[in-house]
Parts: C-alpha cells; sequence; structure tokens
C-alpha cells in the first residue's frame, strides 16, 4: 500500500482545549514498531479525563485514542509476528519494559516505565498511528470494524475487573451503565451470573438497555437492589458511590473501581467494610488479559453498542460521552467523509 506523506489527526495542544484538526507527516516505524492504518478508533472516558487535564503530564502535543482498529501497512525492522495487510487492535498499553519487578512478576499493567497510547504516546485520533508490534495483537474478523474498537479498553479494563471477582460471586452490580458496562453485562449474563445495573437516578432509557443486555435487574444508583451483592464494579468516576456500593455489599463483598480516576471518597462508617468486605482499583491491563478476552469474546459473542463520528467530530464524540446519554460506546470512525463543519466544543 502507497504510504501518503502526510495525514489529518485531532490534536489535543493544551488540557482543557478542543481537540484541532491537523495536517501532520505519517509517522515512520521505528525497530521493532509498526505503522498502523487507522480503521476505527474508539472514544473512552480516560480520553475525557486527559482532554480535561484530570491526568498528569500527556505528552503534548498529543492525538487521543487507545481503542484502534487498524490495519499493518508497514513493518519496521526486527518485527517478525506482523506483515502489512494483518488486521490488528491497539489498546491503552502501548509499551512495557519487560525487565522490572513488575514485569517479571507478570504484572505488567503495574511496569514502571510503560507507555500508555494516545497519553504518553500518540495514539488513533489519526489516519495513521505507529505502535510496538509486540503490543497489537490481531483480531478476530468478527472485530477488525468500528464496531470492535470498544473492546480495546472499554471491553478489556471490564473484564480484568470481572477477573478480579471471586468466581463463585453469581449478584454482581454494575455502577455508571457506559461502555464498559454494557459488554461486560453480556459476558457475565453469558455466564449465568445476576447483573444488577445501576445508573444516574432516573435514567429509563439507560436502564431499559441494561435489561435488555442481559441485566436481571436496572435501577438507580441511589436505590438498594433486590439481593445483596457479592461483588460490585465501579464504572462511573464518582466517588461518593464508594459507600453507596458498598452498603450493597453482602458479608465477604468485594468492590472494585474501574476507573482511572475519581472524584475524593467521601469519609464512610467502618463498619460498610466490615465482614470481610474489600475494596480494590484495576490499573492497566495485561497482554495475557487480551489474549483471553479476545479467545471468549466472539463465542458470546460480545456485540457493542457504538455512535459512529467521523474523525473531525471528535469533540462531538467527547462531549457525547460527557452528557451519559449514550447508549453503549462512542467511535471514530474512519471511512465517515472528513468535512470542515467544526461544531463548537461543549
Ligand atoms: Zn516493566
Ligand atoms: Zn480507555
Amino acid at each position: 500500500m502507497q504510504v501518503p506523506a502526510n495525514m489529518r489527526a485531532m490534536v489535543l495542544t493544551a488540557p482543557g482545549q478542543p481537540l484541532a484538526l491537523c495536517t501532520l507527516p505519517v509517522p515512520a516505524p521505528g525497530h521493532l514498531q509498526v505503522l498502523v492504518k487507522v480503521i476505527a478508533c474508539g472514544v473512552c472516558r480516560t480520553d475525557l479525563h486527559i482532554a480535561d487535564g484530570e491526568l498528569p503530564q500527556p505528552a503534548l502535543p498529543l492525538v487521543p485514542g487507545h481503542e484502534i482498529v487498524g490495519e499493518v501497512v508497514l513493518a519496521g525492522a526486527g518485527v517478525a509476528h506482523l506483515r502489512a495487510g494483518d488486521q490488528v487492535g491497539i489498546p491503552w498499553l502501548g509499551y512495557t519494559c519487560g525487565q522490572c519487578r513488575y514485569c517479571l512478576a507478570g504484572k505488567e499493567n503495574l511496569c514502571d516505565k510503560s507507555l500508555f497510547t494516545g497519553y504518553t504516546i500518540d495514539g488513533g485520533f489519526a489516519e495513521y498511528t505507529v505502535a510496538w508490534a509486540a503490543f497489537c495483537f490481531r483480531l478476530p474478523a468478527l472485530y477488525a470494524n468500528a464496531a470492535g474498537a470498544p473492546l480495546l479498553c472499554a471491553g478489556l479494563i471490564g473484564y480484568r475487573c470481572y477477573l478480579k471477582i471471586d468466581n463463585n460471586a453469581q449478584h454482581i452490580g454494575l455502577y455508571g451503565f457506559g461502555a464498559a458496562a454494557h459488554l461486560l453485562t453480556q459476558l457475565a449474563a453469558w455466564q449465568q451470573k445476576d447483573v444488577y445495573a445501576f445508573t444516574n437516578p432516573g435514567d429509563s432509557a439507560i436502564q431499559d438497555f441494561a435489561c435488555a443486555l442481559g441485566a436481571v435487574w436496572a435501577g438507580d444508583s441511589t436505590q438498594p437492589p433486590p439481593v445483596r451483592l457479592d461483588a460490585a464494579i465501579l464504572f462511573a468516576p464518582a466517588g461518593e458511590l464508594v459507600p453507596q456500593a458498598l452498603a450493597q455489599l453482602d458479608k465477604g463483598g468485594q468492590l472494585i473501581c474501574g476507573g482511572i480516576h475519581m472524584s475524593d471518597i467521601p469519609g464512610f462508617a467502618y463498619r460498610l467494610l466490615w465482614e470481610e468486605r474489600s475494596i480494590a482499583s484495576v490499573a492497566n491491563l495485561t497482554r495475557q488479559d487480551a489474549e483471553a478476552y479476545f479467545t471468549l469474546a466472539p463465542k458470546v459473542p460480545i456485540v457493542a453498542a457504538v455512535k459512529r463520528f467521523a474523525l473531525h467530530q471528535a469533540n462531538e464524540a467527547l462531549a457525547a460521552l460527557r452528557s451519559g446519554a449514550l447508549k453503549g460506546a462512542a467511535v471514530l470512525d474512519l471511512s465517515l467523509p472528513v468535512t470542515d463543519d467544526h461544531q463548537p466544543f461543549t
């Protein structure tokens, strides 16, 4: 494939500013890297946290985006397992050192020297991107398209949260029913788990959506579910939900926080934690998580509900995510035409 000299990209130059449609040189793949033509890139809540300046030290100017579906167009020196034409997924975990004590212990998600796609290295809100080949993985044909993109972070992080839960947990609460929860509900329901979906108070449209995907109950986050929960996963970045969710856990219940950023957790009575309840967070992903997830996902099959935007509409996609009204996930679909009809960032 002929690689052009320049590409279009949506670029963050300063936190709090809208992304700008820019023309940039197409990056060249270095040693052990590949150049990938982006097919689609999901828009994740983490992109919103980066754009808003809630995560420290993004590599500005930055091309965000870490749910990349694309096709390899050029393999750099030393790349053996990928070649032009391969359809790959590029996730948040963009590089690890392989040598620190976390990497050596199989916890590369906690690597001291990790790089993150669309945060500390450029990501997929662009026509092309460069990635370390060892951190790209081949996608099943079912997911090599715009609808596959949300699985690369929302799907994977949800899955890692789910793996933290005791295998025997039956009643599982999901707080915040966005991209991650809508994908995880399908997997958990397929595995005969009972999913309880908690949404913004009064959001009956999202509650109906949760039930349609297999949740046995959906209600307001302020409401108690009909049973005590064995576990709950918090996807909403709202610290006040931590004591609320803890209060719904059965003895020995687990609360897993799946977000990378959350508002402060208010003080709460020790009795909410007593009786061996626990709180843990999940950080990033490992390549092993991705391998396991993409083996499982087509069997369910997990299908993302997506709202597609063209590349230049990245700000609108972020605004839609912020509004909380999306059923499922927002995705930049690079097959949609790019025009100059910018809408103001709201
Ligand atoms: Zn490391
Ligand atoms: Zn993400």
